[in-house]
């Protein structure tokens, strides 16, 4: 099996070895945030798996994936696990990894460009411009349970110290993360939203940490989005 990074969107981010993949595969399971455009390097015979929340469903238990991969794989089928952005940023690319691998079935990853580096490079921050930043931190702000939950406080006092903050699932935490990183960050630090980075729907708004909840409000931004917050931002253009 092979676990493919579909990159943020935009075809023309693919590596040429998710390229070869797709077209070597004669099973894809594609995730929801897959752009369609990256289908055009199947095969017209291969089957294509939609498992994510497209048309308003309920995602795919991540149980049915792993088996209908592992079923896949041992019938002799070239699978392709596609998923969006990098396989193994975020999205349970791990988890099938694992799963597979504890199954005997060998499993190929192949990186793609991750949705919070194309969203900073789409509206023209360098995420690690060494005037403003020693490093970035890709964090989620959706935790797996209440017990993982991030202390944005602690977050906050990080970014403090010159490390940019790149926030995935971010949205629906907002008013959590906004509050927990005003304990360590002033109110006017920059923050970026980037809904559908690097697709023809992008849109992005620059605002301040405590302009956060306003703004994604008045520009009505959601998911799939991600938030950027540090210096790094300071200078963009609006
Ligand atoms: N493996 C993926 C992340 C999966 S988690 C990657 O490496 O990009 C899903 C989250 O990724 C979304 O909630 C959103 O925060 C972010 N995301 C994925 N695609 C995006 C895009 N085109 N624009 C902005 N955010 C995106």
């Amino acid at each position: 099996v092979w676990l493919v990074g579909a990159g943020p969107g935009d075809p023309e981010l693919l590596t040429l070895k998710a390229v070869r993949a797709i077209r070597a595969a004669t099973v894809l399971l594609v995730d929801d945030l897959v752009g369609d455009a990256v289908l055009r390097y199947a095969r017209r015979s291969a089957r294509i798996v939609h498992v994510g929340k497209r048309g308003g469903c309920r995602s795919t238990p991540q149980a049915f994936i792993e088996q209908l991969m592992l079923r896949e794989a041992l019938a002799g089928a070239r699978v392709v696990r596609l998923k969006g952005g990098d396989p193994f940023i975020f999205g349970r690319g791990g988890e099938e990894a694992a799963s597979l691998r504890a199954h005997g079935v060998h499993v190929e990853v192949v990186n793609g460009i991750t949705a919070g580096l194309a969203a900073a490079t789409s509206i023209g921050a360098p995420l690690t411009h060494r005037d403003h930043a020693h490093g970035v931190m890709l964090v989620t702000g959706h935790a797996k349970d209440e017990a993982t939950t991030l202390d944005w406080g602690v977050l906050g006092a990080a970014a403090a110290q010159g490390l940019t903050l790149v926030i995935y699932m971010g949205v629906s935490q907002a008013a959590r993360l906004q509050a927990g990183l005003l304990d360590a960050l002033p109110a006017s630090t920059p923050l970026a939203i980037v809904q559908h980075a690097s697709t023809a729907r992008q849109r992005s708004a620059l605002t301040t940490l405590g302009g956060l909840m306003d703004t994604l409000a008045r520009e009505d931004l959601g998911s799939p989005a991600v938030l950027i917050v540090g210096d790094v931002l300071r200078g963009l253009a609006q």
